[in-house]
């Protein structure tokens, strides 16, 4: 590190939990972030400024007026403009260093399983359980550490599924591919805005925490926040021997 460096992260070198090496190991990173919305935004916004080095962030949708209102890495002057474009421009104002590469689309297929193998985490901010289910499938083969989070109304939920260890569960031993699950979209439901800053911002800080491999995560965990009576809890996952996504029988 340069002295710019140490003086920019300087407030993650003095933890004694990440020190130098927590940050270099920031520095040398890559995290995948699927979605540049509402949990997209904080989950981009923090990985940048803590310095993690190649953030690759994949989102196909376009910046709308309704979104401004929690994806508060959009500006009021990107509306209409790629939200990809939008957040790239808002991360290097924040943090030149970082190497933000921008995809606008709706990643599937091989092309999300390479992401996957070259990134050192995985971030889920995505609303829909398609793609959330294509991810995690990506992230059980590659065994990568995946951090999932959603936002709807007054209620978020956010688990960790390090897919590095064999008995973790998957997101689908907990929502399975075949279950009811009805994707609940903001546009109809609403989202309070802060909700959203605060479950991308622990997103966050479990990706920071995985990459620095500091502390205890979320894995194998689900927490739970209903920000309306500002009561969180968390419940403990277990892996599904029947889970047609992860159990090896499967
Ligand atoms: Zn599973």
């Amino acid at each position: 590190m340069n002295d710019e460096q140490l003086l920019r992260y300087s407030r993650h070198i003095l933890l004694p939990e990440l020190g130098i090496e927590g940050q270099e190991k920031f520095l040398a990173a890559r995290a995948l972030v699927i979605g540049a919305g509402g949990l997209g935004s904080p989950v981009a916004l923090y990985l940048a400024s803590a310095g993690v080095g190649s953030i690759v962030l994949c989102d196909n949708e376009d910046v709308d007026l309704t979104n401004l209102q929690r994806q508060i890495v959009h500006r009021t002057d990107a509306v209409g403009k790629r939200k990809v474009d939008s957040a790239r421009a808002t991360l290097a104002a924040i943090n030149p260093e970082v190497r933000v590469e921008g995809l606008p689309e709706r990643v599937d297929g091989e092309r999300l399983e390479i992401l996957v193998q070259q990134a050192d985490v995985v971030i889920d901010g995505c609303d829909n359980f398609a793609t959330r289910h294509a991810v995690n499938r990506a992230c059980v083969r590659a065994k990568k550490p995946l951090v999932s989070g959603a936002a709807v109304r007054f209620d978020g939920q956010v688990a960790v599924f390090d897919l590095r260890a064999s008995t973790a569960p998957c997101y689908a031993c907990l929502f399975p591919e075949s279950g009811e699950s009805e994707d609940v979209r903001c546009a109809v439901m609403g989202v309070f805005a802060p909700l959203t800053g605060i479950i991308g911002s622990i997103q966050a800080a479990e990706a920071l925490k995985i990459l620095a491999g500091t502390g205890e995560t979320l894995a194998g965990r689900l927490l739970l926040l209903d920000a309306h009576a500002m009561q969180v809890r968390t419940i403990t996952l277990r892996k599904d021997p029947a889970c047609p996504v992860c159990s090896t029988a499967g």
